[in-house]
């Protein structure tokens, strides 16, 4: 009696698989490219540096990391500024900002995105993700 309906419910979803999520304008979080063929993630490259293969798609990343590298620059701006590579999880790299006091930020700290693009430099901009405790301090 009733069974129409869910025909029309799933030709409904049907049609719309196909289409692909607007991922651009979106400045609270990182889009990254991932290999088609041998699934190294990447960010802001043409070919993959692993296979050099050129079949890449775009994911959006969860925009939690670790800082790899941090260093603090005093060149070209007013005031020292924090510079850090920050380790994705999703495996991909990025240079940006990670906020807070400069000498607070080491490696392995855990990093949460704040902004994808700094309206400043266009970089992603950090912040330190609290923990209640530290392992090794
Ligand atoms: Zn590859």
């Amino acid at each position: 009696m009733y069974h129409h309906s869910g025909s029309v419910a799933r030709q409904a979803a049907g049609s719309g698989a196909g289409l692909l999520d607007p991922v651009a304008s979106d400045s609270e979080s990182i889009v990254f490219q991932r290999c088609t063929w041998c699934g190294t993630a990447m960010y802001h490259r043409l070919l993959c540096p692993v296979c050099q293969g050129s079949d890449l798609r775009t994911e959006r990343s969860e925009g939690v990391g670790t800082v790899r590298h941090a260093t603090i620059v005093h060149r070209n701006t007013p005031a020292a500024r924090n510079v850090s590579l920050v380790e994705l999880a999703e495996g991909f790299v990025v240079r940006g900002r990670v906020m807070g006091p400069l000498i607070g930020i080491h490696s392995g700290d855990r990093v949460r995105l704040s902004t994808a693009k700094d309206p400043v430099r266009g970089e992603p901009v950090f912040q330190l993700v609290d923990e209640p405790y530290r392992a090794w301090t």
